[in-house]
């Protein structure tokens, strides 16, 4: 049997429209064996499902750590495998959970300035309790005013990453990321990292001062890399022998990633479990 493994998914416990549960049902139906709930900055859909979980499929622990470097450039840091109870990793996440608040309320401002009609709690009302909040919520609010029609249009029109009206969020360096997940027993893979269509991307240099930081794998398999940009990737893979995962960064109903489009080869699954010592489920 081929193993489907999809290592980068969300719930509406950050910016993804399912639930974890229905997240996992979708999970089931798709086919895919193993793969890890990545929320931004939140493992609380990880813990609402971990015990829920069908034989014949495994959930691995996750989180998509966001970071800012210190030109305010978002990277977004994913760690696997880390332990759950960790308390300096889990106090970074809530405190950037805290930040975004903050971020959002400044970005609205900004919107509000420039004579859009739009309120915090317009983006709200958009937000799960307790999630993390970002800007795909304000999308949602704009959609629901009738400012924009879906999400990639509040991005290409407002709130891309090269916008007036885009603020990085407060966050740990990805350095202080590495070290944060590393430190708790998780293994650290940039997500996405030379997805230049989203915007301004961090330089190889800097990509391989990250791996003298630490880090273990790059995400390459994802929608947002380009052929040339992969190529890019595994050159650096091949030179430092890194890990190389894939993941589909599915979001629910309002981005068209589909479960399962990108996937992890076992092998590569295989290394970040045995490099992981923080979280060993059945061992
Ligand atoms: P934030 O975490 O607030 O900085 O927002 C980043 C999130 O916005 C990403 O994790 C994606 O979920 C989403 N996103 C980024 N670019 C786009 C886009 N062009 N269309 C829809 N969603 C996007
Ligand atoms: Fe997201
Ligand atoms: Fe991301
Ligand atoms: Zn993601």
């Amino acid at each position: 049997m081929s193993a489907r493994i999809d290592l980068h998914t969300h719930s509406n416990e950050s910016d993804g429209t399912d639930t974890p549960l229905e997240l996992l049902n979708k999970v089931a139906e798709a086919e895919i064996d193993r793969f890890a709930l990545t929320d931004h900055d939140s493992i609380a859909g990880w813990q609402q499902i971990k015990d829920l979980v069908p034989s014949g499929i495994e959930l691995v622990i996750g989180a998509e750590v966001s970071c800012q470097t210190v030109d305010a450039l978002s990277v977004h840091m994913l760690g696997f495998l880390f332990d759950p109870e960790n308390k300096a990793l889990i106090d970074s996440m809530n405190e950037t959970r805290g930040n975004r608040i903050t971020r959002m309320e400044r970005i609205v401002g900004r919107l509000q300035e420039a004579g859009i009609n739009i309120s915090v709690e317009d983006v709200y009302a958009e937000v799960s309790e307790g999630a993390t909040i970002g800007r795909p919520h304000l999308a949602d609010a704009m959609i629901r005013k009738g400012i924009v029609s879906e999400r990639g249009e509040a991005f290409e029109r407002f709130l891309h990453n090269r916008s007036k009206f885009y603020i990085p969020d407060a966050s740990p360096t990805p350095e202080e990321a590495i070290r944060l997940i590393k430190e708790a027993g998780g293994v650290a893979v940039i997500a996405h990292p030379f997805a230049s269509l989203r915007g301004r991307i961090i330089s190889s240099e800097y990509l391989e001062s990250l791996i003298d930081a630490g880090l273990d794998g790059i995400e390459i398999f994802h929608r947002d890399h380009s052929e040339g940009e992969r190529d890019q990737l595994f050159a650096l893979v091949r030179r430092y022998a890194l890990l190389v995962t894939g993941g589909s960064d599915y979001h629910g109903k309002r981005k068209v990633n589909r479960l399962g489009e990108n996937l992890t080869e076992l092998s590569q699954w295989e290394k970040i479990s045995e490099r992981a010592t923080g979280y060993t489920k059945g061992a």
